[in-house]
């Protein structure tokens, strides 16, 4: 195993394994189901499980597990040995279709937002046989969706998977207007670049926020920050490049294609994206990535961080959802193509994002709420909780044209109309490249770009789906059966254009004059907390759609709705509570230790002279007593504050709670903490500084 072709996804059960292990007939029913969503046979499971636990033993693997996405945000999986024993004594290794199909965990303590309770108290797993299953540590992994016995999704997967199949639904209809009878199906890819910070275990170790929260709750400012942009692209240093070879290595093997990795912006901060894939593979091997992150930075003495905002006043982390459409054929139906009815149909898909991303701007802001990235979207920080799509100067003429029946500049004729006249060619240079727009077209595809570092790209992808996905099937109503499809189109591209360029903003999204347009003269929506959004999700147009789609029920919308905002409310509680027993057991006593030191040393300097200045120590002991006074005053309100909110039963009403009254509270104690930091001497601070955590990994 010396070059990367040689254990490139050598731990994964792909296609080039399941060929060359399974009879051409069971091979031919697999990609049947794999492809078109046959119904798998319980003989065809069978010779898979079999052939796949070979494989699996082969590469030392002794368990086997159903691997899923239940709603924490994490991946769950409960291991079962493939051990059985045999007759005469022995052990036998067994593995069979039934067990590879479906799974019983005892999954009573993952959130289900009250949905078991009204049906069955257990779930069970389903294989996902358009994922491979791979093989970790000694564990084969096979992608599952996971649910409830009355059918109702439990995990984050089962809705993605719908929502692709509404996707390939609606845009099939599509192509057939265009003449395309040859297309099997059409599927949405995703490429999710994913920012992490990389610091010493060491540093980690002494911070209990970092354990506890995953963020830093108190720190203030280091003398050197991101001011001089010299970490962008800068060169990695030795433990950084080491722990990436390590990690490509770990990825490669998992049949995961990390691409590219460079700096980000902060410091300790840094980029993976892979190339994409399948929306639903490429969410599974993003959760992965997460994990294999973490694995491997604890093997080089690191910790990788993936919450969204480890810093204050430092860059953020993010995940960049590449996002395109193509068919079987591999045509990306975001491309401009080569004639004018290739165009047409462009822009007609172009138009349904457009039109979905305005409709349903509220859907993709709850898709990426969570408390760690509301200290990005809310905050001074890139991209704004206002969503607003970049197309580019080029294509924004385009549509402007066709919006009011002008000619473009682009073509000789004096009016566009599509289906005749020929677009030009988008150069992907010029409508590329505006990094404070929240949802950009760059060329080919869309990136959406205010998913959490940590987040699960499912919530986004299934949003956006849908949301396209409906669209599609207001287009293909519309378009079906008409007399003059050329006319038709036209108008209804108009009419899109026309209705919903509003979302359409090419200038910079970070500007303070901008939020004003967006939501005074706009009425774009600007939702800047979990709380403000998350309700939305049941609002009747949503609830509509989503139902309507066939991507989620109303019990499982309502019971997400639920376990988002409980996800939330417990994450702030939880850090409100760090704060408290790091002021008290440690900040608070290390402050007063140092104003001892002083008193003492003004102390002992009267007494050897009497009228001997002591003017620095008197000066910081006045400051810090004061100062401590006040922290320890500031952290009592916040002890009264969090003991109060445990008596509001409603998730909501907690949820703006501590949005309006904890969350507060928490930056007034930071601010007079990290105030008293700046004064106390280093020797007696009790944490590592921001600048002893961000400079740590030489
Ligand atoms: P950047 O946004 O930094 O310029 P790249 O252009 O390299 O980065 O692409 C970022 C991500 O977009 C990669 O994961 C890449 O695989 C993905 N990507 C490229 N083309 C597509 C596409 N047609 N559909 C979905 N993702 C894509
Ligand atoms: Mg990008």
């Amino acid at each position: 195993m010396n070059t990367v072709s040689d254990y490139f996804g050598s731990m994964v059960f792909d296609d080039r394994v399941m060929r060359a292990r399974l009879s051409a007939d069971v091979y031919a029913s697999l990609r049947k189901t794999i492809d078109e969503g046959r119904e798998l046979d319980i003989t065809v499971a069978n010779a898979v499980a079999e052939a796949m636990k070979d494989w699996a033993v082969e590469r030392g693997a002794t368990h086997f597990t159903h691997w899923f996405q239940p709603l924490t945000g994490i991946t769950a999986e409960k291991h079962d040995s493939f051990i059985s024993p045999s007759p005469d004594g022995s052990v036998i290794m067994e593995f069979s279709g039934k067990e590879l199909i479906k799974g019983e965990p005892d999954a009573s303590s993952f959130p289900s937002g009250g949905l078991r309770a009204t049906f069955e108290a257990r779930g069970y797993t389903a294989w996902d046989p358009t994922s491979y299953a791979f093989v970790k540590g000694n564990t084969l992994c096979i992608p599952t969706a996971f649910c409830s016995y009355g059918g109702e999704a439990l995990d984050k997967k089962t809705p993605l998977l719908r929502s692709m199949e509404a996707l390939n639904k609606q845009a099939l209809r599509i192509l057939r207007l265009f003449g395309n009878d040859t297309a099997k199906y059409v599927r949405s890819s995703v490429g999710p670049e994913q920012e992490y910070f990389l610091i010493t275990k060491e540093m980690y170790d002494r911070r209990p926020d970092l354990r506890y929260t995953g963020r830093t709750l108190f720190g203030s400012k280091p003398p050197k920050g991101q001011e001089m942009d010299d970490h962008y692209f800068g060169a990695l240093k030795p433990r950084v490049a080491a722990y990436m070879e390590d990690l490509n290595t770990e990825l490669w093997k998992l049949g995961i294609m990390a691409k590219t990795e460079h700096n980000e912006v902060a410091p300790a901060q840094h980029e993976l994206a892979p190339i994409y894939t399948t929306t639903n593979v490429a969410t599974d091997n993003n959760q992965l990535t997460m994990e294999i992150m973490q694995k491997v930075a604890s093997k080089h003495g690191l910790v990788c961080l993936l919450h969204e905002k480890p810093f204050a006043g430092v860059n953020g982390s993010g995940k960049h959802n590449n996002w395109s459409i193509a068919t079987d054929a591999g045509q990306n139906l975001l491309s401009p193509g080569d004639t004018p009815y290739e165009n047409a149909q462009f822009l007609l898909f172009l138009c349904a994002v457009i039109k979905a991303v305005d409709d349903y701007q509220d859907l993709l802001r709850i898709s990426v709420a969570t408390a760690g990235n509301d200290h990005r979207l809310g905050a001074n920080e890139a991209p704004p909780a206002v969503i607003s799509m970049f197309i580019g100067d080029e294509l924004n003429a385009v549509l402007e044209a066709i919006e009011t029946d002008t000619p473009y500049a682009g073509v000789e004729k004096t009016q566009m109309k599509l289906g005749v006249d020929v677009l030009p060619k988008f150069n992907r240079d010029t409508t590329d490249r505006n990094r404070t727009s929240p949802f950009a077209f760059t060329g080919n595809k869309f990136e959406f770009r205010m998913l959490g570092s940590s987040n699960s790209i499912a919530c986004a992808n299934i949003m956006l789906n849908s949301a396209v996905a409906d669209t599609l099937r207001i287009y293909a109503d519309r378009l079906e059966g008409v007399e003059d499809f050329e006319t038709a189109l036209h108008e209804m591209i108009r009419k899109t254009i026309k209705d919903h360029k509003r979302i359409i903003f090419n200038g910079n999204g970070y500007d303070d004059d901008w939020i004003r347009e967006a939501t005074e003269e706009r009425g774009l929506l600007n939702y800047r907390t979990t709380p403000d959004c998350m309700p939305h999700l049941l609002d009747q147009k949503n609830a509509d759609m989503l139902i309507g789609e066939g991507v989620f029920t109303r019990a499982e919308l309502e019971s997400r709705c639920e376990i988002m905002l409980d996800n939330y409310n417990k994450a702030v509680q939880i850090e409100a509570n760090t704060m408290i027993s790091m002021v008290k057991e440690e900040i608070a006593p290390a402050v007063s230790a140092y104003t001892a030191t002083l008193a003492n040393t003004i102390h002992l300097k009267k007494g050897v002279k009497n009228d001997v200045a002591c003017g620095y120590e008197s000066t910081v002991l006045t400051k810090l007593s004061s100062l401590n006074d006040a922290i320890m005053s500031k952290t009592v309100q916040l002890e009264d504050t969090e003991e109060d909110l445990r008596n509001i039963g409603d998730t909501i009403e907690l949820g703006y709670a501590i949005r309006d009254k904890l969350l507060p509270k928490m930056s007034e104690l930071r601010v007079l903490v990290d105030q008293a930091e700046t004064m106390t001497a280093k020797s007696y601070w009790p944490y590592p500084s921001y600048g002893d955590i961000l400079f740590s990994v030489r």
